[in-house]
């Protein structure tokens, strides 16, 4: 990263008004002159420039005024200027994509990680993967601005190193920014999973308009993403909000991959459901309907649906569990709203249900308001949708007050 500290008035002026064109385009040459209080002239000719470097584009007029004024050309950001490249690694798939300036995911696609394999084989498959898409195009290779990656376990986002990932077998500081920076020569942000979420639900999600939230995600493991007055806490080493490794059972046998007993992670995620289910399977005399005790996460979604007997109870159980978690996360963090991810969005409605029934039960009675617990509604894409953003904010110091931040973008034209 080149750091600039003698940043001139004009590179400074012409950040500014990527940011208005960013955050309110498409505009007019004059609103954007009145909300810098810059001379009409000297913002046209700044905008002039942009255009000719093809970060913005005139995209055609605003509605005639009920006074008849004319009506002025508009501006807005070049999608097609610069692409993002977004990775995702979780224990079962790397999802992989190439988003536009706009952060409009142009094409996704997922492979297997096949994490037993270690850490050095997953990172390879993640950079092969990445210089097939950067390579697929020349204008890809000279136009991607960033590449954002979010992975489970401990993440240090400054470092962008992955301290610890117990679901990944032999992730343990790993200086994953620089290997990817180092074989790619492509600006590249790490975050936490669950903090990309929560930063995905809070720019394009249900939390747009909340500045306290919670997501909790449950999937292999159980994370959560924390926001707290539009503040994404982190803590001393990213461990804010471990939600899933607060003991829950005391009394607890089984051994959390943290090194505890009794975590919340080892009750209720999905790992622990089938194992739950398949403990109480044995010696059933029905077994084609239970897949000879090898069930899949899509095997419990459909016997859910059938109502079977031990899936139900076990699910409700789940269900119960994580009411219990989110209740804890309630008390610490007093989010206006609780954003549920992962695969147990798929019980749907009647898991839902028990799951707000439990936090209800668990959290202060005296509070009249139900608390707002919900499915995220961001689909499978939330991930790649949050490490595209991370790198779009990272690239334009969107949330920096200061003016003089660096000026990467023309950096990377020239
Ligand atoms: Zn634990």
């Amino acid at each position: 990263m080149v750091k600039n500290k003698n940043i001139s008035l004009r590179e400074v002026n012409r950040k500014n008004i990527l940011k208005i064109i960013i955050r309110k385009g498409p505009i007019s040459r004059i609103g954007i002159s009145r909300m810098l209080n810059i001379s009409r002239p000297t913002t046209s000719n700044y905008i002039n420039e942009l255009i000719e470097e093809g970060l913005i584009v005139e995209i055609g007029k605003s509605k005639s005024t009920n006074l008849g004024g004319k009506r002025a050309v508009l501006v807005d950001l070049n999608k097609k200027a610069f692409y993002i490249l977004g990775v995702m690694i979780g224990v079962k798939f790397i999802r992989f994509s190439l988003s536009d300036f706009r952060l409009n995911i142009l094409f996704q696609y997922k492979v297997q990680t096949e994490e037993w394999k270690g850490s050095k084989s997953v990172i390879k498959k993640i950079i092969d993967n990445i210089n097939k898409i950067i390579n697929d195009k020349q204008i890809v290779k000279e136009r991607t601005i960033g590449i954002g990656i979010g992975s489970s376990g401990l993440v240090d986002s400054k470092k962008g190193e992955v301290i610890f990932s117990p679901n990944l077998r032999g992730w343990k500081n790993i200086d994953l920014k620089n290997i990817i920076e180092n074989s790619t020569n492509i600006p590249t942000y790490i975050e936490n999973e669950c903090r990309v979420q929560a930063i995905a639900e809070k720019n394009f999600g249900l939390a747009k308009d909340f500045e306290n939230i919670v997501c909790i995600k449950i999937c292999t493991g159980v994370g959560t993403g924390v926001f707290v007055n539009n503040n994404l806490l982190i803590g001393n080493m990213g461990m804010v909000g471990e939600v899933g490794h607060i003991t829950t059972n005391i009394e607890g046998d089984k051994l959390c991959h943290c090194g505890n007993v009794g975590c919340l992670e080892t009750l209720c995620s999905m790992k622990a459901l089938i194992e739950d289910i398949t403990e109480d399977i044995k010696g059933s005399n029905e077994e084609e309907k239970y897949h000879g005790g090898e069930l899949l996460g899509d095997d419990i979604y459909k016997l859910y649906k059938e109502n079977d007997e031990i899936v139900t109870r076990n699910v409700e159980k789940n269900a119960k569990l994580l009411g219990i978690g989110i209740s804890n996360s309630i008390k610490m963090f007093n989010p206006e709203l609780v954003i549920i991810h992962g695969e147990v969005i798929k019980f749907g409605e009647p898991y839902l249900k028990i799951v707000k029934e439990s936090v209800k039960k668990n959290t202060f009675p005296k509070v009249k308001n139900e608390y707002n617990v919900q499915f995220s509604e961001l689909g499978e894409n939330v991930g790649l949708i949050g490490v595209s953003y991370i790198v779009f904010n990272n690239t334009f110091n969107l949330e920096d007050t200061n003016l003089l931040g660096q000026y990467i973008i023309k950096k990377r034209i020239k």
